[in-house]
């Protein structure tokens, strides 16, 4: 319904959002600015999604870019800030879509370098998954030659034996001799797998803006001469699981997000129905000030306003 009209609902009947409401009967949320801030909930947020699953009969599922945390502790923060899902396989993270495609397309005896925080080799050891890397602060010593590096750590054999993927993720150690053991090791290896959590190139805070892992990830790629596998939105890869298992129709299946970009197009991607709420960095202003933006089917200036027509 409403195909890419950005529709604001709150501009409709009753009886028209009602209609909207049983045209889907599986909902994914993103997280961040549409259903919580940082470790704050967003106000009225928790009761929609658990009206949606209690009262509608809906099947929920979240889903975010944010590799910082392993699904479980994701599903932890949801359950603390008050959204209730029934366990940790109702949220979609890029860790677990990681170790998902691992073990479904790679020898998981073999080990993978993280360029990232500790929480991918958190998701990788829990499935049996030997890492090195993640969550290490590896700097040029200030009395260190780049070339003693080189000789040090790259040169030998074993600085690429028996590694199976280089998984790179969000780092505030990111530094040269990440970014040359991942070349190395790429270049070395074609069949290495190449992952990354997402490619989301900055996050923009109301006072400042800081690289994002896409920033990371675009210095990795341009030296070693190979596109990286996104595992977090847009790609429509991270639900083929859920389709696999026969789990939703992705066209009675409605993606909530504040993100046009990302959200938005992931839901196209998908073939998903699109909602997107205003709590983020898109208005429906914004929208008419960019035409070129991917379009919502609808929009909510919060989530929190569906919560009467639920
Ligand atoms: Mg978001």
């Amino acid at each position: 319904m409403f195909k890419a009209s950005a529709i604001n609902l709150l501009d409709l009947q009753p009886e028209q959002v009602n209609s909207w409401l049983q045209s889907f009967d599986t909902v994914i949320s993103d997280c961040d600015a549409t259903l919580w801030h940082d470790d704050t909930a967003i106000e009225g947020a928790a009761d929609v999604l658990n009206a949606l699953q209690t009262r509608a009969g809906k099947r929920v599922y979240l889903i975010t870019n944010n590799g910082l945390k392993t699904r479980h502790e994701i599903w932890q923060r949801a359950q603390r800030l008050g959204f209730q899902l029934p366990n940790e396989t109702h949220i979609i993270s890029p860790t677990q879509t990681i170790v998902d495609y691992l073990k479904q397309t790679t020898d998981i005896t073999k080990r993978a370098y993280v360029v990232g925080n500790a929480a991918i080799a958190r998701e990788l050891n829990d499935a049996g998954i030997e890492s090195f890397g993640a969550g290490e602060p590896e700097q040029l010593q200030p009395d260190v030659k780049w070339q003693q590096f080189v000789q040090r750590e790259l040169s030998q054999p074993a600085a690429v034996a028996n590694v199976g993927a280089v998984i790179v993720g969000w780092d505030e150690h990111f530094s040269y001799c990440k970014i040359a053991r991942a070349c190395h090791i790429l270049c070395s290896n074609k069949d290495c797998a190449f992952l990354v959590t997402n490619k989301d190139a900055v996050h923009k805070y109301p006072s400042y803006h800081i690289p994002g892992t896409g920033a990371f990830v675009a210095a990795i790629e341009a030296c070693a001469e190979r596109e990286a596998l996104e595992m977090g939105k847009p790609n429509p890869l991270v639900l083929q699981p859920l389709l696999n298992a026969a789990a939703l129709q992705p066209e009675r299946t409605l993606m909530i997000g504040d993100c046009c970009k990302i959200d938005v197009t992931f839901a196209r991607n998908c073939n998903l129905q699109s909602l997107l709420v205003g709590t983020g960095s898109y208005q429906l202003d914004t929208l008419h000030a960019n035409p070129q933006l991917p379009r919502p089917d609808v929009f909510l200036p919060k989530l929190a306003n569906l919560l009467p027509y639920i």
